[in-house]
């Protein structure tokens, strides 16, 4: 069954209740915005995105909330971010933060807004809030008074459940500094029931600087901020999440999951949501150099394929399985011919969990309207691109054998543009092809066998009456066995005189791309 749609059915089992009532099921996804959106996002971006699509398929009301949590304070600089200008703001909440480039509010709209623009760009919208809101709105204000009074609870959990000591004199907030601003460098020593006492020092956590003010402040209205479980805890309470899952790493035993979720019940008394945890999305290797394209980015990832086969590659592996891609191998052309076998297989009719992949691999928009086109692969688009000599869409059309429709002209259009990207900024050596203006140099290396081969080739060919690839196909065989070479000097020889390489494409096609003469001459090293 398509992962999303075994989650889908739990959901319907769990909330039976509330879907009856025609109440709407909540589905909930966050991101702290501390700098560049990395391709791992994308996995926990589908796992809630495809939910809540799949939910709403299914005719159920959905809400499907994204949190920009702004309101986290910045614990790491990102490496392409110069360190001088950052670490004052070690432990500030990220929307107290400058934005790294004009024209943005702040650090955490920056990258809040490329996450947007990111998921958005694949149809994995949702409703965008900020965790700003939830605390300066006063949302929070109960789950901070619950912490603060039952916080002996939560050291509790904390022990029991992922073995974490706290101290005894440990309070589960941390209030902003009113002299420095600083959130992580804090700390609660006394809560009267209305106002928390702190200090402010560079003794709290060893990255973040403390100013060494002591006050007392209301802990309320966007004043303190709950630590990451807690917090987690409260926000399944306050947003009514029904569906939340989260990366593997929160999912280990004694894990931030765990830890949410006993706080939910036993401190909020709130029973938290249904979750699943998403595997990692992993970039084949650590070879990536840094002068090609650097899929390890999402947005870079949305550059290099197309939303419907960006969509595809996320929801062809089940969620909790390890996805590997390496764009520099042929995992490119082989996800464009996934699509085409699944498109080849709904078009004839066929209904099966591979017909569901393939419907939410399209956004919504576009589902009504996968019309059945003609799909040339994506590795041959790949090869004819890099062929001055030849007009893609009349060889897409000798493929089809039939008139291209607009459908197949826009497909068309589509692939070269991708094709374009992934030769220019990841393919591997052995996708790049130059047709040799000359004789390559390579040439003189071939044996006397392996010329006279080429020769009597030439000779065959110079009398036929018309270059199509059946009969040069036919031709090209007669003389290889005429030759006594083995197919691997035969061919090579041929792709050595046109390319400088020693393999290429279907030689027969390949040669009746072009005039006779050209073939025949450069067959007999002529030109
Ligand atoms: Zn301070």
């Amino acid at each position: 069954m398509f992962w999303a749609d075994k989650i889908a059915d739990e959901i319907e089992r769990r909330y039976a209740d509330k879907i009856s009532a025609g109440k709407p099921i909540v589905v909930r996804d966050e991101k702290t915005p501390s700098g560049k959106v990395h391709v791992g996002s994308l996995r926990s971006a589908a796992l809630h995105a495809i939910v809540a699509d799949v939910l709403k398929d299914r005719g159920h009301k959905v809400e499907f909330y994204f949190e920009i949590n702004d309101f986290d304070p910045m614990d790491g600089i990102p490496s392409y971010l110069d360190e001088s200008d950052y670490l004052k703001y070690m432990g500030y909440t990220l929307l107290n933060i400058p934005s790294p480039v004009e024209g943005y509010e702040n650090f955490a709209e920056y990258y809040g807004q490329e996450y947007v623009d990111v998921v958005g760009s694949i149809g994995f919208g949702a409703q965008v809030y900020r965790a700003s809101e939830l605390y300066y709105g006063g949302l929070m204000n109960e789950a901070i008074r619950s912490v603060l009074d039952k916080r002996e609870t939560v050291v509790k959990i904390y022990k029991e459940v992922s073995g974490s000591e706290k101290s005894a004199d440990w309070y589960p907030l941390n209030v902003i500094c009113e002299k420095c601003g600083n959130l992580s460098a804090t700390r609660i020593v006394d809560w009267d029931g209305e106002m928390v006492s702190y200090q402010c020092s560079s003794d709290t956590i060893d990255w973040a600087e403390g100013c060494g003010h002591e006050g007392k402040v209301s802990p309320f209205d966007g004043n303190a901020s709950l630590p990451w479980k807690p917090e987690w805890a409260a926000k399944f309470m306050v947003k009514k999440v029904n569906f939340e899952g989260g990366g593997k790493d929160h999912y280990t035993k004694g894990g931030s999951r765990q830890v949410a979720e006993a706080i939910s019940r036993q401190v909020f008394e709130n029973e938290p949501p249904y979750g699943v945890f998403n595997e990692f999305f992993l970039i084949g290797g650590k070879k990536m150099s840094s002068s090609k394209g650097n899929a390890a980015g999402a947005k870079e990832m949305t550059e290099l394929l197309p939303p419907h086969i960006l969509r595809l590659l996320l929801l062809k592996t089940p969620i909790n399985r390890q996805l590997d891609f390496n764009p520099e191998g042929d995992a490119v052309p082989v996800l464009f011919d996934t699509y085409d076998r699944l498109a080849a297989k709904v078009w004839e009719g066929i209904v099966d969990d591979d017909s569901q992949v393939f419907k939410f691999s399209h956004l919504p928009s576009e589902r009504a309207a996968m019309h059945e086109r003609f799909l040339p692969r994506f590795s041959q688009i790949a090869f004819f691109v890099q062929m001055p000599h030849m007009n893609v869409e009349e060889e897409v059309e000798k493929m089809k054998g039939k008139a291209l429709t607009e459908e197949d002209k826009k497909e068309i259009g589509l692939r070269v543009t991708y094709a374009k990207r992934w030769l220019d900024k990841y393919a591997d050596g052995k996708f790049i092809f130059t047709l040799q203006d000359s004789v390559p140099e390579v040439a003189s290396s071939l044996s006397e066998v392996q010329t006279d081969a080429l020769n009597l080739l030439a000779e065959k060919i110079s009398v036929v009456t018309e270059m199509d690839g059946q009969s040069l196909h036919e031709i090209i065989h007669e003389v290889k066995e005429e030759s006594g070479l083995s197919p691997k000097e035969f061919f090579s020889a041929m792709y050595t005189v046109f390319l400088g390489k020693e393999f290429g494409p279907k030689i027969g096609w390949f040669l009746s791309t072009f005039d006779k003469d050209f073939v025949v001459k450069r067959l007999r090293r002529e030109a």
